[in-house]
């Protein structure tokens, strides 16, 4: 009970302003967001680390009202911008820390050339074009499970191997507030749970085969003797 209390006296401010309570008061929550110093402020733009209440959330659905509104639009923008500024291929609001149910994703070709032929065909992963999800809903369509290394950019400089669906479809509105579905395999589909999963306050780690957690810089830490610096900035 003490620690239980603790905990919750303990909560930033911020973490009952990134909520969104109730639809109706959309336009005050927002609004906050965003008249006070962007500089320690949500939309952030940077992402959001393990331990930030905001991930652990269960993020909100979009007001229907809200859907296609500048509002909405900026913090689309704004995570667009934040996963290209990281070269990663997925992001959810949770992580710039608003607790909104949008993610975006995007396997970029310049991505690939990073990396080697065999992990491009192992994982079966294939380009993504940008695509935007807002209130979406994910069905299982293959239910083969493969286990691969994943990491998050918010649990950053680690990685864990986790199951993930094999295929999946994904269902909601695009950013023009438009009804779509879209039909993922290999790694998209893999992208997409995991996506998803940041909307129901979940993460990677809470499945993954725990002895797999690894720091993805441990080598480097011996060869460097231990000069390794994680940045969370770019
Ligand atoms: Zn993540």
């Amino acid at each position: 009970m003490l620690l239980k209390q603790l905990t919750l006296h303990s909560q930033p401010a911020r973490y009952l302003s990134t909520s969104l309570a109730r639809p109706q008061s959309f336009r005050k929550w927002y609004q906050q967001l965003w008249t006070t110093k962007r500089t320690n402020l949500p939309p952030y733009g940077h992402f959001t680390q393990i331990g930030d209440p905001v991930l652990r959330d269960k993020a909100a659905e979009v007001p229907a009202d809200y859907v296609d509104s500048k509002e909405i639009r900026a913090i689309v923008d704004q995570m667009v911008s934040v996963l290209r500024k990281y070269n990663c291929v997925g992001i959810a609001a949770p992580q710039i820390g608003v607790s909104l149910r949008i993610i975006a994703m995007e396997f970029n070709p310049s991505i690939k050339k990073e990396l080697p032929d065999i992990t491009w065909k192992t994982r079966q992963m294939s380009e993504l074009p940008l695509t935007v999800f807002i209130n979406p809903q994910l069905a299982v369509t293959d239910y083969i499970k493969h286990k691969h290394a994943e990491g998050c950019m918010s649990v950053r400089g680690f990685s864990g191997e986790v199951e993930r669906y094999a295929g999946v479809k994904l269902s909601g509105l695009n950013r023009e507030g438009v009804a779509t579905e879209l039909e993922l395999s290999g790694w998209n589909a893999r992208i997409a749970q995991h996506e998803m999963d940041h909307l129901d306050g979940k993460l990677y780690i809470d499945h993954m085969d725990r002895s797999t957690f690894m720091c993805t810089c441990w080598e480097t830490v011996n060869t460097k003797s231990g000069r390794v610096e994680i940045p969370f900035y770019k």
